[in-house]
């Protein structure tokens, strides 16, 4: 896979589009949940995720500073519709104390950091890979970086823009990026239209009857 122009890109984008419009996909009421929601989100459905957001909007804990004073015992005990909650609330402390002790625990202060950058930043977070450090960029602060996923990587591999084996989300990302106008709106309404087609269409049986990427070479066993 190289991560030069590929021209099939842009043209996934107009035919998942065309079949199902404007998807306005905003995982999260403020900046805030959407991190929170980003870091939760690994390794369990969104379902889940939200049910562990209101149990931490009740407890008023949508805010930095609350969470970096709550003791983590009682942070897991809130997220635990989550899943993996003793790690996750782990993984919150330390986003949290990363923003207060290096930003003044203000997202606003992000804002200057060239994205680049900032990437780079959150990559070091212990418990932000690479997924959610794309996710908290591309949702919660509007920067375009382009989130690769479980459905984007299967997709990849059956329209052979990747092979099997060698799906790195690096070099993935790398080729949509090359291929597509750097614009947050863009890569935001694509990240959301690839979950739409991947929910009901590719799953780990594809069911490419009737799926809008099927007028695209693929070969649905390959994966
Ligand atoms: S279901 Fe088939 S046509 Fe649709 S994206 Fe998957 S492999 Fe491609």
């Amino acid at each position: 896979m190289s991560s030069s122009k590929n021209r099939s890109l842009p043209q996934w984008y107009d035919a998942l589009l065309a079949a199902y419009g404007p998807q306005g996909w905003w995982p999260g009421e403020s900046p805030t949940e959407i991190i929170i929601g980003a870091i939760l989100t690994q390794n369990t459905n969104w379902r889940n995720v939200e049910k562990a957001i209101a149990a931490l909007r009740e407890a008023r804990l949508i805010d930095w500073q609350a969470l970096r004073d709550v003791p983590v015992s009682t942070l897991a005990r809130l997220i635990r519709p989550a899943g993996y909650f003793n790690v996750k609330a782990q993984r919150l402390k330390c986003f949290v104390e990363w923003l207060c002790t290096r930003h003044d625990g203000r997202l606003d202060s992000l804002e200057k950091i060239p994205p680049d950058q900032l990437r780079e930043d959150l990559l070091e977070v212990k418990g932000i890979g690479p997924e959610t450090a794309d996710s908290i960029l591309l949702y919660a602060l509007s920067r375009p970086s382009f989130v690769i996923d479980a459905y984007t990587r299967r997709i990849a591999v059956r329209h052979r823009l990747a092979p099997k084996n060698d799906a790195d989300y690096e070099k993935l990302k790398a080729a949509f990026e090359a291929s597509l106008p750097r614009e947050t709106a863009l890569y935001n309404e694509y990240h959301a239209l690839i979950v739409a087609v991947g929910k009901r269409h590719c799953g780990p049986r594809a069911k490419c009857e009737g799926c809008p990427l099927a007028a695209f070479p693929h070969d649905a066993e390959a994966i």
